[in-house]
């Protein structure tokens, strides 16, 4: 029994394995279609801005959010909504869900889900664990309270680079039809995330490429595709 619950716990470190659940990284669709994401805020050094440059494109994206900046930042966490975003669970506190226990994960999941709630949102609260980690406890819970856990496929790491011709060009060589676009708004000022997001509509736009929310990728896609390279 031991040997197992390591055997499951060793695998379930691996980043293209998901022991229970629905993971997602992409859709399998022959659409130019691909959802825009933004994970960590609400943040005042970047939300507004990248509201500004989604409504000039006309554009939907989802926003992951953290619990504790939602707390700080309600108003701004309604107006992404209002101004008709996605807004999805990104954890409370953002660390690493690693080894906690089963009681302390359900407390960071629930925590936001009762905070985006407060902010309005309605329907299914799409989840995405902090740092992508899939993980025995994690899964486990998404599973039994049927969530889905949503990566990505498209990753220029602009959470450590803010060079926006780098973050541009790792996103157009990744993307394709069905493609999560991973890019961050929280904390810091992002200068280049939010250089790059342009960059990256105007082109996309320019190839045929529409944007739409997460929810609306998952109903295009049906089934969704495991990721085979996150
Ligand atoms: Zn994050």
């Amino acid at each position: 029994m031991l040997a197992g619950v390591i055997g499951l716990w060793q695998l379930s470190k691996a980043r293209t394995f998901q022991v229970f659940g629905e993971l997602y990284a992409r859709v399998e669709t022959p659409e130019k279609v691909v959802a825009l994401t933004f994970d960590d805020g609400p943040s005042p050094a970047n939300t507004p801005a990248v509201l500004e440059l989604l409504a000039r494109h006309q554009v939907k994206a989802t926003f992951f959010m953290v619990g504790q900046n939602i707390e700080k930042h309600r108003e701004l966490a309604a107006r992404v909504l209002a101004e008709g975003h996605q807004l999805a669970n990104h954890s409370y506190s953002h660390k690493r869900l690693v080894l906690h226990s089963p009681a302390f994960v359900e407390e960071e999941i629930s925590r936001t889900d009762a905070l985006l709630r407060e902010v309005g949102v309605r329907g299914e609260i799409l989840f995405r664990a902090p740092y992508g980690k899939k993980l025995f406890v994690l899964p486990w819970l998404l599973a039994r309270d049927h969530r889905k856990d949503i990566l990505f496929d498209a990753v220029p790491d602009d959470d450590t680079t803010q060079d926006a011709g780098l973050i541009t060009s790792r996103v157009l060589g990744a993307v394709r039809p069905g493609s999560i676009i991973l890019l961050h708004d929280g904390w810091g000022a992002k200068p280049g995330t939010l250089e790059a997001a342009g960059r990256i509509l105007e082109s996309l736009k320019a190839q045929g490429y529409r944007f739409v929310t997460v929810s609306e990728l998952l109903a295009l896609g049906g089934k969704g595709s495991p990721p085979s390279n996150p």
